[in-house]
């Protein structure tokens, strides 16, 4: 049985939510990853990851937003990039329109870490609304996660088409990702990109930031597992009113 709303008749999605009155809208990005890896990234990973919690719990899976909000990457060839207020609104205005069909739970659960303040602010914006709540996840405990699955350091705390999300990849789609072409790359500390506006698309030649020749799909399901099942364990705890 699919948890896909996309692949669901209208009855059929009504029965799921009569059941368990909360969906999982996956936020991807379409942005370059490096050499090795498709624009996709974010939003095959983010679909993923629903999924996975969608079977889990009993949600259902809403079709992904491709877009996010990709300003630094605006050069690199198929990168797209919408203002974070358009992405609020389409958070809002989703989550509003399934209030009407007796959703109570919105679960953002994102692929693109530039999404993260707009997520913050679409949650404030409906948290006093009578019907709907949305709620925000992402790669929960990343630090730790990545400390004790990854072998290579991530730059100043940013993943980007790294070892680590290059081993998400190899777990969820391998035929996706061109190990050949994969590189390490550790752009210098910029004070333009820390303190100043500088888009960090012009700190890095490849794309990269990070070493993603140390991937592999092991590291990608070890880690995808402690993410299903900690995103899974916020989503029943939300639902059951904890
Ligand atoms: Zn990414």
């Amino acid at each position: 049985m699919t948890v896909e709303a996309k692949y669901l008749s209208r009855d059929a999605f009504a029965e799921r939510i009569a059941k368990f009155p909360a969906v999982i809208l996956p936020l991807g990005a379409t942005e370059q990853h490096g050499y090795h890896l498709p624009l996709g990234v974010d939003i095959i990973l983010a679909e993923a990851l629903a999924t996975r919690i969608a079977e889990a719990t009993g949600a259902t899976v809403m079709p992904a937003m491709p877009f996010g909000y990709s300003w630094v990457w605006r050069d690199a060839p198929g990168s797209v990039t919408v203002e974070a207020r358009t992405l609020e609104d389409v958070i809002c205005q989703t989550a509003e329109s399934l209030a009407r069909h007796g959703v109570r739970h919105v679960f953002l659960v994102n692929g693109h870490e530039a999404n993260s303040a707009t997520m913050k602010y679409a949650a404030r914006r409906l948290w006093d609304h009578p019907d709907i709540k949305v709620w925000r996840l992402f790669y929960p405990n990343l630090t730790a996660v990545m400390a004790e699955h990854c072998e290579s350091p991530n730059w100043h705390g940013i993943v980007h088409a790294c070892e680590f999300e290059t081993s998400l990849m190899l777990a969820v789609a391998p035929n996706l990702v061109d190990m050949e072409k994969a590189v390490r790359e550790y752009p210098d500390r910029d004070r333009g990109y820390f303190q100043g506006g500088r888009p960090m698309g012009e700190l890095s030649r490849s794309g990269v930031f990070g070493d993603a020749t140390l991937a592999t799909a092991a590291k990608g399901e070890a880690m995808l597992e402690i993410f299903t099942q900690s995103m899974a364990d916020a989503v029943r705890e939300v639902c059951a009113g904890k």
